[in-house]
């Protein structure tokens, strides 16, 4: 059975929520017909809180489970070489070379990078609306005064109450433009990371057994992919052999896109495979 992240990124995807459904309350909670500027900064600081909290159980799920990604892969390898029969005697030689320990560390300060850039973001997000309410409520009010309503009328609390949901739910904009809900971008960025560095790890691993190919895995795929699966490819550009070269396919549109659940399991001998 390949290697697949589902678990490991639902404890993370988990994190997000709760603390997503915990901002939630803290928005729900705030009293807009008397909304003032100290009751808007007690707000935006309990909800910080949350999210140092929530960046701390980030940090730590990467710094526990991109080498759990690394490892799979490397005993994925020993067992696709033959060095020994099974996973778990695999499991107990996985080492990480000195490729894979740069990998490992590199992976895990960059997805740190990604999912505090995440939390950030939410941050700016709410607090914007936060704000925005706050000045709408104050003039509201101010304004009551002179036409003799005593409270804001329902509508504008409505679209009050609208703008500070939708600062949770629509706080992520990728580099081509989609908005995104924060748990549903963590969940793809939390599942590529973890591919990537098992098959990376697969790859190193592999190389410094001197195998320079691999096959890609075959799970019916119905994108792109499905043209890869059971295809061989070369680990290094330099391998003999008319067959693509993994790392031009690597980021690619047709396969190893974000979600890619394909992995590469390596060969010495790619003839046989034709
Ligand atoms: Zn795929």
């Amino acid at each position: 059975m390949p290697y697949q992240p589902d678990e490991q990124t639902e404890q993370l995807v988990d994190a997000f929520k709760r603390a997503i459904q915990r901002i939630q309350n803290e928005l729900n909670r705030i009293d807009l017909t008397d909304f003032q500027r100290a009751n808007a900064n007690a707000v935006m600081a309990s909800i910080s809180e949350i999210l140092t909290n929530l960046n701390e159980e980030a940090a730590a799920w990467v710094e526990a489970n991109v080498p759990l990604a690394a490892r799979a892969g490397v005993a994925e390898s020993i067992v696709a070489l033959g060095v020994v029969e099974t996973l778990s005697e695999a499991n107990t030689i996985v080492k990480f070379n000195r490729v894979n320990k740069a990998l490992v560390e590199a992976v895990i300060a960059d997805t740190q990078a990604d999912l505090l850039a995440v939390t950030t973001n939410v941050e700016r997000k709410v607090r914007s609306a936060i704000r925005q309410v706050t000045s709408e409520v104050l003039r509201e009010n101010l304004a009551s005064g002179i036409n003799g309503r005593k409270t804001i009328r329902g509508e504008i609390l409505s679209g009050l109450r609208k703008t500070l949901g939708d600062s949770l739910n629509t706080g992520i904009i990728d580099a081509s433009g989609r908005r995104w809900r924060p748990e549903v971008y963590t969940e793809t960025l939390a599942q590529t990371k973890l591919m990537n560095t098992h098959r990376d790890a697969t790859l190193n691993e592999a190389v410094s057994r001197e195998a320079l190919y691999g096959i890609i895995s075959s799970h019916g795929a119905k994108d792109a992919c499905r043209n890869y699966e059971g295809r061989v490819v070369k680990l290094t550009a330099d391998a003999p052999g008319n067959y693509p070269y993994i790392g031009n396919l690597r980021g690619g549109r047709d396969i190893f896109h974000p979600r890619c659940k394909h992995t590469v399991s390596p060969i010495r001998n790619p003839d046989r495979y034709i």
